[in-house]
């Protein structure tokens, strides 16, 4: 995860007008910006698909609005292998 302020500090910014995030499905965008200088940014985000894997059949397969079960055999028993993750993939400032 990139320090915005430092990232800023680093190239010497007083603003950061653009974030462009890769963001998980389930990462909020409010809890990094919030008090830092790119509240007022514009936000462009890559959404990454929520991926879970089967414990009992190994199935990988893309959660659905929060229903946590394999889509092959039906176990709850899975583990979330992507989606959670908010990367930045470039900022853009003054
Ligand atoms: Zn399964």
């Amino acid at each position: 995860m990139v320090n915005l302020g430092e990232k800023a500090k680093e190239c010497k910014a007083n603003t950061i007008t653009l974030i462009r995030v890769k963001v998980g499905e389930f990462a909020a965008f409010d809890n990094f910006s919030q008090g830092t200088m790119a509240e007022k940014a514009s936000l462009k985000i890559t959404s990454s698909p929520l991926l879970g894997k089967c414990r009992k059949c190994n199935e990988v397969f893309k959660i659905k609005k929060e229903i946590f079960k394999c889509s092959k055999c039906d176990s709850l028993d899975i583990d979330i292998i992507s989606g959670e993750d908010l990367y930045i993939e470039d900022i853009e400032i003054e």
